[in-house]
């Protein structure tokens, strides 16, 4: 009669777990299974307790180190924004009119950002050169966090330390299978960026001082007094606002 092993030799199969059981040594699992369950419970409140802890601390410190200097907003891994801050007054750029193209409908700049960056564009229209396409602009904390959790390390800001949490500035492209900067776009705003307000936040050369290597693809507004003098003397915002926070 064919029958299953189970059913003919249920003896010698219980035998062999039984066997295996007893000759594996007590495993890791089996002893944490074994712990009481107030000792899970005192573990599990000294976790939240130090969470808590440190949100609040990030919190407190967060608050405390925004910079305004020299009427400037500074941010940067030594100057943090709070997880709450938003900036007010910010526009959808889909929604307004817009001499750029956009990667995505749901971009965000403060409303003084996007009537610079239209202002920007429509004169570089005028000038023959367009295609620029802009990708990013507001990005808010928590936003950023999942950005730094996905990102490589060095490859994102953590959040709190993006400037694109300030609303006030924008990543932008072109269509280009060489990289941004060997673009006519990138050219054309090298030239006049600064005219419109806008600074190229992370240039070549100087992430000793910015803390970010170059990319030549973020733009940020600080008007056109500063975006001037800081293209003239060839600084950071970082060395633009040190100077205007020792002078004031
Ligand atoms: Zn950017």
């Amino acid at each position: 009669m064919a029958t299953a092993p189970t059913q003919t030799n249920p003896g010698s199969r219980r035998a062999r777990r039984l066997a295996a059981e007893a000759s594996a040594p007590t495993s890791r699992h089996s002893r944490k299974r074994a712990r009481p369950l107030w000792q899970k419970l005192a573990a599990a409140a000294a976790m939240l307790a130090l969470l808590a802890g440190s949100f609040a601390l990030g919190w407190h410190f967060g608050v405390d180190s925004t910079r305004y200097k020299g009427g400037i907003l500074l941010v940067n891994e030594d100057n943090l924004l709070s997880s709450d801050y938003v900036p007010e007054g910010l526009v959808n750029l889909y929604e307004q009119r817009h001499s750029f193209r956009l990667a995505r409908s749901d971009i965000y700049v403060t409303r003084e950002t996007y009537e610079a960056m239209e202002a920007m564009f429509a004169a570089a229209e005028a000038d023959g050169v367009n295609g620029f396409i802009v990708t990013s602009g507001y990005r808010d904390y928590d936003r950023q966090a999942e950005v730094y959790a996905e990102s490589e390390e060095g490859y994102a800001q953590p959040p709190g330390a993006s400037e694109h949490q300030t609303g006030l500035c924008f990543d932008v492209t072109a269509e280009t299978n060489e990289g941004f900067e060997s673009t006519e776009q990138y050219a054309w705003l090298r030239e006049h960026a600064h005219e419109y307000g806008f600074i190229q936040r992370y240039p070549a050369n100087k992430a000793d001082i910015t803390g970010i290597s170059y990319e030549p693809w973020h733009y940020r507004y600080v008007g056109v007094s500063a975006a001037t003098q800081i293209r003239n003397q060839d600084i950071t915002l970082e060395e633009y606002v040190g100077a205007a926070g020792s002078a004031g």
